[in-house]
């Protein structure tokens, strides 16, 4: 699948399996190609029975997946002769949009929910050159804005209602299997607007319909307890979590995502800020691993499940020789840098000194013999 050479980003790599033709101009910041990391540490201290493996999103270009779909949005948008993209976020799609704009020579508009976007995201934005339109008000109010003005304007609309997207976004699919052999057992992700779970799920289901994989996962997904309407059933018009990026009441994707769950064989489920936290610092205290507190659900959910009993279950029922788990971590820690100063341990105080900084971190020279 892989042509030799330098990576070329998602659309070259995987072109047979996406809607381009030579015909489409490419804007590529050679997305993709993520670490796939075996998680020895996180597995055992959650005590899951099976390998995990992290797919670390967050060494995309601009820190999250949301690279792999804009690829082809900016690409497709450019070929279309459109001249302007524009999204609502909560700040990584935001981010991307407006970097891949910027490459593309075209402008960006991003409509954000203030109060609630972490800072390396906004500073992104704004360094890429986007034109930033910050709304009192939440993501849901945020879409609805941009579905009505891409819908009369001459902008094109690069939320992951934009096909393109998930269709760029199905390669993160692509490549797990391309490192594992085939696809993994179970595939966890946190769940937000819901196109990432759709776009995997295509994913899979093309790469087994080619025959390159001989399975498909069980696709796991995790919402953030005061932000999951697909697992309560109905929208949430006051969404409340510490994870912004899956801080959406009324998910575009909700549909394709319930399909997915179903016909995987998989779940939706609920994990608290809390769980999310303890899963955040744990994968960046053992595993050296750092991601922004949404791609934490991902661990947080696996946990929870163990702790349920699913697994053992599973096993009851009959698994794999060779399963494993991935875990999709979606987004890079630094993307909110304010929630890792305000859940860690604050630094020591210390004057100038070698010697008083010895003392307070309580070292003591070697005895000479
Ligand atoms: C966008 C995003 C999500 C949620 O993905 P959806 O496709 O909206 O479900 C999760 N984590 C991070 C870091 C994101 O940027």
């Amino acid at each position: 699948m892989k042509p030799g050479g330098p990576w070329p980003g998602v659309i070259e790599t995987y072109r047979e399996f996406l809607p381009v033709t030579d015909e489409t101009p490419v804007i590529t910041l050679r997305e993709g190609n993520t670490p796939l990391l075996p998680a020895p540490a996180v597995q055992e201290r959650i005590g899951l029975p099976i390998p995990l493996y992290l797919k670390y999103e967050g060494a995309n270009p601009t820190g999250s997946f949301k690279d792999r779909g804009m690829t082809m949005a900016v690409s497709k948008a450019l070929e279309e002769g459109q001249r302007a993209v524009m999204c609502a976020s909560t700040g990584n799609t935001a981010a991307s949009a407006a970097a891949y704009a910027a490459r593309a020579g075209i402008e960006s508009i991003v409509v954000l929910p203030v109060r609630y976007i972490a800072m390396g995201k906004l500073a992104q934005s704004v360094m890429h050159g986007a034109r930033v339109v910050a709304i009192e008000g939440n993501f849901d109010d945020a879409l609805r804005i941009v579905l009505a003005i891409t819908s009369n304007y001459p902008v094109q609309l690069v939320n992951s209602l934009n096909p393109y997207r998930i269709e760029g976004q199905k390669s993160g699919a692509f490549e797990i299997c391309d490192a594992l052999g085939d696809a993994p057992a179970y595939q966890a992700m946190p769940v937000g607007n819901a196109g990432n779970i759709t776009a995997y799920w295509k994913g899979y289901q093309e790469y087994y319909a080619a025959g390159v994989s001989r399975r498909r996962p069980k696709m796991l997904g995790f919402q953030a307890e005061g932000a999951a309407p697909i697992v309560r059933g109905h929208p949430i018009a006051d969404p409340q979590t510490i994870a912004t990026a899956i801080k959406i009441g009324n998910p575009a994707s909700w549909k394709s995502a319930e399909a997915a769950r179903d016909e995987s064989g998989g779940l939706i489920e609920t994990v608290t800020d809390d769980e999310i936290l303890e899963a955040y610092r744990l994968l960046s205290s053992t595993e050296g691993v750092f991601v922004e507190p949404a791609s934490a659900a991902s661990i947080a959910g696996l946990a929870k499940l163990v702790r349920e009993g699913y697994f053992q279950r599973e096993m009851e029922a009959g698994l794999p020789e060779d399963a494993c788990a991935v875990a999709i971590l979606t987004g890079h820690g630094l993307k909110d840098p304010d929630r890792a100063i305000a859940s860690a341990a604050e630094p020591i105080e210390a004057e100038a000194e070698a010697d008083k900084v010895a003392e307070i971190l309580g070292l003591r020279r070697p005895a000479l013999v």
